[in-house]
Formats: structure tokens, C-alpha cells, sequence
């Protein structure tokens, strides 16, 4: 960034990211896109840029209930205001009967094997996935920098989960399923710094607060870690993720066992197992508040 001008700088931003779109034929002009926007920098600036570029986009936002989250749903508001793009929005709490302190509370309460981070995930997903089935997507592009994929990365490695390994690149899954649209990461090769950047020239309205979960998550523990390496060497996360690329085809070679994608027999969404990873988290704060109810009687 140093050295270059600002205009420069949006313009080699601009052309990496249609640079990836093309070589991983992630979208096309064709296409109804669902963009999930969080009301953060970086799917802020991934719908600035699909629609600078005249694809068909919509937005679609999870509210998540609580102050953060309300942050996060006026930035998401005025962005779609100012890029004159249909918002669709999702009360989480309407949707699934629960919001997302109502969670952290029964996990901490209920003394749940259940992180935060990864129920929020989960549920998060699967809201947006069904809203986009609805919606007719034929792709969902997500924020994803080329950061939040070196740590992806390396947080898989550390789990020692290869199949959640197989699913990551920037197009993401293994096979295209008629279950839901596919998920593809246009920033993939952006790093944060760029990204933020490109949002600040922009002066686009983005959340600047972090989630005041982020400090139990494992994912903060990766980034100081990232961090602390990028300081040996400042293109590490950029070696991560073009090492785990060149990978990628032998692993899915290897491990991919060529599962079908079935239907959860709770939900009737798309799944890999009997019940989904949704219905089986739901399931967990249903048991738990059924007998938290039951002390009170
Ligand atoms: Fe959800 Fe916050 Fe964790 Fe992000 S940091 S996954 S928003 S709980
Ligand atoms: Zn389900």
C-alpha cells in the first residue's frame, strides 16, 4: 500500500478480487448472488465491489439480537441504502426462538460442551442458507479475506479435522448441491489490511466494534499466533493459504469419500448426517430450557 496512490490502490483491489472471481469461476452476470452482509468491513466491501461491477446482488443479514448486533444491522441499513441494494434481514430470535445472548446464557448456565462461537456459526449458516433456498440464490458470497482463511486453515490442522479441511478454498464444498447455493469467498485473496483500506477510501459505513466474544473464541488465539509469526515473516498467511491450495486437490483425492448431501429429518434442510448441525445445537438449548423451566415449577 505504501507509495501507492489511493486511486491505485481501489483500482489493483478491484482487479484482484474480479481476478479471482474469474479464475475460480465463482460468479457470473447470470447469476442471482446473495451477498451475506454482516455490517463488518469486509462483507460490506465485497457488496460495494459485485455491485460496482454490475452483477445481481441482494443483501441478506442476520440480527442477532443485543447491542453489538443492532450496530452491525444499521451499518448493514445504510450501506444498502446508499448502494441502493435490496436488504433482506433475519431476526434470529424470530426465526429459531432464540437470540444470541439467550445462547451464550444457556450455554454458560447449562455448563454446555458447546463453544459460543462455533453454535453461532452453525445457526448463523444455516439461517442464511435457508433464506437464500428461499431466495432462489444460485450462489452466496461471504466477506472471507485471505486472514480469515490462513486461520481457517491452520485451526482445522490444530482440530485435526480433514473434512472440514476439504470444504475450504474459494469456492466452498465439495460437490454443488441442488440443497442450497453454493458459498464463494471473492476476497479470498485480500488481507485484512487491504481490505480495511479499501473501506476506509470508500468511507463505506461499516462496524468498526468486535464481538465482545471474540476473546473466548479459538480463532483469536490463532490470529496472535498468525501475528506473532508475520513478524519472522510478513507473507505467512499468504504462504498458508497458496501451500494448502496446491494441496487442496490431493487431499479431496484422498480423503473425499464421495458422500451425498441428504435431507436433515428434523428440518428438511441439507445435510450430511441424519440431523443436521443446526437441528442438533437447537436440540441441546431445547433440553436445557425445557429443564430450567421445570426447576422453576
Ligand atoms: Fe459469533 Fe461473536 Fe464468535 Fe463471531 S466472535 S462467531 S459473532 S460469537
Ligand atoms: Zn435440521
Amino acid at each position: 500500500m505504501r507509495g501507492v496512490s489511493k486511486e491505485r490502490f481501489i483500482e489493483n483491489f478491484e482487479r484482484k478480487v474480479m481476478e479471482t472471481v474469474r479464475r475460480y469461476k465463482l460468479l457470473s452476470k447470470r447469476q442471482r448472488i446473495v451477498v451475506a452482509l454482516s455490517g463488518g468491513k469486509d462483507s460490506s466491501v465485497l457488496l460495494h465491489v459485485l455491485n460496482k461491477f454490475g452483477y445481481d446482488i441482494e443483501a441478506l443479514h442476520v440480527y442477532m439480537g443485543g447491542t453489538y448486533f443492532e450496530t452491525l444491522r444499521t451499518c448493514a441499513r445504510r450501506l444498502c441504502r446508499k448502494e441502493n441494494v435490496n436488504l433482506r434481514e433475519i431476526d434470529m430470535k424470530r426465526a429459531l426462538g432464540i437470540s444470541h445472548s439467550d445462547m451464550v446464557k444457556l450455554i454458560k448456565k447449562g455448563n454446555l460442551k458447546l463453544n459460543p462461537c462455533y453454535a453461532c456459526g452453525v445457526l448463523r449458516r444455516y439461517l442464511i442458507n435457508t433464506a437464500a433456498r428461499e431466495m432462489n440464490a444460485d450462489r452466496v458470497a461471504v466477506g472471507h479475506n485471505l486472514d480469515d482463511e490462513a486461520e481457517t486453515i491452520i485451526m482445522n490442522v490444530m482440530k485435526g479435522d480433514v473434512e472440514l479441511c476439504l470444504n475450504l478454498g474459494p469456492k466452498t464444498g465439495i460437490t454443488e448441491s441442488g440443497m442450497f447455493a453454493q458459498r464463494v469467498k471473492p476476497l479470498y485473496f485480500c488481507t485484512n489490511k487491504e481490505t480495511e483500506a479499501y473501506a476506509r477510501f470508500l468511507k463505506l459505513p461499516v462496524a468498526r466494534e468486535r464481538c465482545p466474544y471474540l476473546t473466548e473464541s479459538f480463532r483469536l488465539s490463532v490470529r496472535e499466533f498468525l501475528h506473532r509469526l508475520e513478524k519472522i515473516n510478513p507473507e505467512v498467511k499468504r504462504v498458508v493459504v497458496e501451500n494448502f491450495l496446491a494441496m487442496l486437490p490431493r487431499l479431496r483425492k484422498k480423503f473425499y469419500k464421495g458422500e451425498k448431501i441428504g435431507t436433515c429429518s428434523v428440518c428438511g434442510g441439507a445435510s450430511r448426517g441424519e440431523v443436521c448441525r443446526a437441528c442438533k445445537i437447537l436440540e441441546m438449548f431445547r433440553v436445557r430450557r425445557v429443564s430450567s423451566s421445570r426447576n422453576h415449577l
